[in-house]
């Protein structure tokens, strides 16, 4: 690959261009785009569909140059993967501004979206792919890990040892599924209908098995229920063939879900009956005939769950759209199946708590292994934090550049930016650390199907607060800040904004990472708090955010 040398040049403790941020951002951009870590990396996609990195190669190899040139009162703006221009700020403002995907609201189409795609004049950024913080299947496995935790919580006495999950799609996100499961105690039979997927899951320990049977499949996992052991099956299939057959043959799992790429019917979802290479085939020579068979399999696929709720399954829909697509292919209960945020996700997000991550630049494991050691020793009254990083450490192999993801607070990500900034001061760890997140964060993203889902005051759509986070992070000193559209749920059914900054050891770096670390957790407890959520109300007060009307 063309970019191969990069990676070899781009490594270990020393800097290569004129600041660690502009460094961090090439770093992390080629992390993105690892084999190890991409789904698709010839093709520049990261994950979540076409999640892509940049918008073309000769778009890529810019972005590099611009970098290696950057100066650090300059900032590299980026409009859907390609770099457009660098003009001077100043040393606390962003090195990177990134704009990915946006359309006018009555454009905000796939249609619209694919024919300037193909013009070369956009690209899908999805969430973390398009704005450089996407850290491999880990990245969502924490927040996959806490999800099945409180679905356990709920319906099965605080453990899923014994019970049976069913979901489909073992992709860049999806993938953690199995282990998020397993570690939960749990079950698991992953349906998936790229055999190369199955099989990287299970090279990267993320499952356990791969059987071509719905047979043995059953079997292993009935056997596994009832000796209460974890195990996780991918499953070679189609939800599509797959699910409505179990249905038919009486067999009801306790939890049904789903993260096959359901947000593009185009390039994300595979319809029934179809190979990988028809479905490809198809795509190219019929894209619209795709598109119908496509929905039609998904209201097939959303009615069996329906159904498998039905008879005693816990359904929940995981963040892909697919309730959407079933509902407007003519399934009108098809949201009588509960969103994953409002039914497990949003006290979380009332605290200001999320998928918090970081990143250790050097590429040496040890860099990880002492910040989660710092972990366990600063905050080890955050009982489930210091469970979890347990865990992360014994089960989570590495992808690309090492990382960690937890999720952290208010409050709790400020004093953790100030303690990795003194250990890269103190020369503990070999070389800074990136600090980021997932988009899908406490303020920062507007998805009424997704993570605004439900508010208590009826603001679902509304999108003026990602765009504040994305200003406040920007005004604070963030590394680098995005606007992005579409991502997780498709065209016309998200805004959201990302941030990512540096640790690099220095006063200047200090004074960002503290004002960044709490004005951007914080947004996430001001949303809340303003949609009338009494735990992000108390949160608020608590803790001293100052909201000029909340009390009022
Ligand atoms: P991906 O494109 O990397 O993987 C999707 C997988 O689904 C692929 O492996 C594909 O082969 C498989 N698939 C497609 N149609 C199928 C079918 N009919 N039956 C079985 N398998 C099928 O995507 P990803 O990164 O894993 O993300 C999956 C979905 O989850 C996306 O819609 C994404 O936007 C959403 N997502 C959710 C969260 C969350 O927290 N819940 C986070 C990120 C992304």
């Amino acid at each position: 690959m063309k970019h191969i040398n990069l990676y070899e040049h781009y490594s270990g403790p020393e800097l290569h261009t004129k600041g660690w941020q502009q460094e961090a951002a090439i770093r992390m951009l080629l992390n993105n785009l690892h084999e190890d870590v991409a789904e698709n990396p010839t093709n520049l996609i990261v994950y979540g569909g076409t999640g892509k990195a940049a918008r073309n190669w000769h778009a890529f190899e810019a972005i590099i140059k611009s970098l290696e040139s950057l100066d650090n009162d300059e900032t590299l703006l980026i409009q859907s993967g390609k770099p457009v221009a660098v003009f001077r700020t100043h040393e606390h403002a962003p090195r990177v501004l990134l704009a990915n995907s946006n359309l006018v609201p009555a454009y905000a189409s796939w249609d619209v979206f694919r024919e300037l795609d193909r013009k070369g004049l956009m690209m899908y950024g999805q969430m973390t792919a398009g704005s450089w913080i996407y850290i491999g299947s880990q990245g969502i496995v924490q927040g996959t890990y806490e999800t099945f935790a409180e679905c356990a919580r709920q319906h099965f006495g605080g453990t899923l040892a014994g019970t049976i999950t069913v979901t489909a799609g073992l992709g860049g996100m999806g993938g953690a599924q199995p282990l998020a499961v397993t570690m939960n105690g749990g079950v698991c039979i992953a349906i998936e209908t790229d055999e190369k997927r199955i099989d990287r899951r299970i090279e990267t320990k993320y499952a356990d098995k791969k059987t071509f049977s719905l047979d043995e499949a059953i079997r292993m996992a009935k056997k596994a229920k009832q000796d209460k052991v974890p195990l996780s099956i991918g499953l070679y299939g189609n939800a599509a063939d797959i699910l409505p057959e179990m249905v038919k043959r009486g067999f009801i799992p306790d939890v049904i879900t789903d993260q096959t790429s359901a947000h593009d019917p185009l390039y994300g979802y595979i319809p029934s009956g179809m190979t990988l290479e028809g479905a490809a085939q198809l795509r190219r020579d019929n894209p619209k005939e795709y598109q119908n068979r496509s929905t039609a399999s998904m209201a097939v696929h959303v009615k069996a769950m329906l159904s498998m709720k039905e008879k005693g399954a816990v359904a929940f829909d995981y963040g892909n759209n697919i309730r959407q697509a079933a509902k407007d292919a003519g399934v009108a209960e098809a949201f009588d199946i509960p969103g994953f945020v409002p039914a497990y996700i949003r006290p979380q997000f009332c605290e200001g708590k999320g998928p918090f991550r970081w990143v250790a630049l050097s590429g040496d494991p040890e860099d990880i292994f002492k910040t989660d050691e710092l972990i366990l020793r600063e905050f080890k009254e955050n009982e489930s934090l210091c469970k979890w990083i347990r865990l992360a450490r014994k089960n989570i192999k590495f992808q690309g550049l090492p990382a960690r993801i937890a999720w952290l607070g208010y409050g709790e990500r400020a004093r953790f930016g100030a303690l990795i900034n003194e250990m890269v001061e103190k020369g503990e760890l070999k070389a800074p650390i990136v600090i980021g997140r997932d988009h899908l964060d406490a303020g920062s993203v507007a998805s009424p199907n997704r993570e605004t889902e439900g508010m208590k005051d009826g603001s679902d759509a509304i999108a003026d607060w990602p765009i504040l986070n994305a200003l406040i992070n920007a005004s604070g000193g963030a590394s680098w800040v995005s606007v992005h559209h579409g991502g997780g749920v498709g065209m016309g059914y998200s805004i959201h904004a990302g941030m990512v900054i540096v640790a690099d050891g220095t006063k200047q770096a200090a004074e960002k990472l503290d004002r960044v670390l709490t004005t951007d957790p914080g947004l996430g407890v001001v949303r809340h708090a303003d949609a009338g959520y009494e735990s992000a109300i108390k949160t608020a007060k608590d803790k001293g955010i100052h909201m000029p009307m909340l009390d009022s």
